[in-house]
């Protein structure tokens, strides 16, 4: 048994040697270590030693065999390293550039993605719409004054490129009855000169929650933690009064300059505020419009222009740099 045992030992060492790949390393492997190798016949002929000696050979095999698979198990490791160090493509080549969202999609995708978490759900409308849906429903009559600050471009009368998202949340409401929680991004239109703060196509995100008991102070926690969650933790915000003509109270947000952090520069102008959306509760009207009680109901709607935010979050002055496609300024994000 001893001198069979030496003789394993010098063979298995001198194909070590001798193999000089992954698949010889195999074969090794299954010659001495497989079901029915070398060392398994060895095993099985120490039952016709005595006691004794099946202790002592019974050990020195177990030994070899060890050795032999933690042997073959770094040589395996060797010659992986190697062939994986030494793979070169057989043509030089160009890395492919990978491109990104652009700032405003980066935009949109923050402000739908916060809103969803808090349980709104995303709608949208059409973008050719009736006088009804972009301003009658929303308690603009067509002798309204406040139809003087959406700069429509009329298809024909009665029929325009809508000016803003709002029409969104009147045909919800007239298909669903509350709680409605929705958001309502997309494209909107107005015929102002393209200049720094305007374009004529651009995007809102409109957001509306009606439902029993829906509070000012609810309008107001969302959007302190809107603030929170895209502008940063330390943002402080305030809440104007203003006027539209589809929410009573209205109100405007404005937030603590992100150039200066509230001292004043002069892209805030030296007040320390950047104003960033509109806001308020759905005026009573707007809900008897689309035959939802208002002494039932209440609701709260947010306006915003994408842009505009985009614009306060990057610190961006003009407007048309989003639609030049002028890579210098898109690498950026
Ligand atoms: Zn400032």
């Amino acid at each position: 048994m001893r001198d069979r045992l030496l003789t394993l030992e010098n063979e298995i060492r001198s194909s070590l040697e001798q193999s000089s790949d992954q698949d010889s390393l195999e074969a090794l492997r299954i010659k001495y270590l497989g079901r029915k190798g070398l060392i398994n016949q060895l095993i099985k002929e120490i039952a016709h030693l005595s006691t004794e000696e099946r202790k002592v050979y019974g050990n020195k095999i177990n030994q070899l065999k060890q050795k032999l698979s933690s042997e073959l198990n770094s040589r395996f490791e060797r010659f992986k390293e190697k062939s994986e160090a030494t793979f070169e493509p057989l043509l030089p080549g160009k890395v492919p550039h990978i491109g990104h969202f652009h700032p405003l999609s980066k935009t949109f995708s923050e402000i739908v993605t916060f809103f969803k978490n808090y349980g709104f759900t995303v709608e949208t409308g059409p973008e050719i719409e009736h006088d009804w849906y972009n301003f009658g429903a929303l308690n603009m009559a067509k002798d309204h004054p406040a139809r003087d600050m959406f700069s429509v471009f009329y298809i024909k009368e009665d029929l325009m490129l809508r000016s803003h998202t709002s029409p969104v949340q009147i045909r919800v409401m007239e298909k669903q009855k509350p709680p409605i929680k929705i958001i309502c991004p997309g494209r909107c239109y107005r015929y102002d000169a393209f200049d720094a703060s305007h374009a004529p196509v651009f995007h809102q995100v409109e957001v509306l929650y009606v439902d029993e008991g829906v509070s000012f102070g609810e309008l107001k926690w969302i959007l302190s933690e809107f603030v929170k969650r895209i502008f940063g933790p330390k943002t402080k915000y305030e809440i104007r009064p203003s006027f539209f003509p589809f929410t009573e109270p209205s109100g405007e947000l404005a937030i603590s300059c992100t150039v200066c952090g509230g001292e004043g520069c002069s892209v805030c102008g030296n007040s320390g505020w950047l104003e960033l959306l509109g806001c308020g509760m759905v005026h009573p009207q707007v809900l008897k419009n689309v035959k939802i009680s208002p002494k039932t109901y209440s609701g709260y709607a947010v306006g915003m222009g994408v842009e505009r935010v985009a614009m306060v979050k990057y610190v961006i002055d003009d407007i048309r740099v989003f639609y030049n496609n002028d890579m210098r300024f898109l690498e950026q994000f």
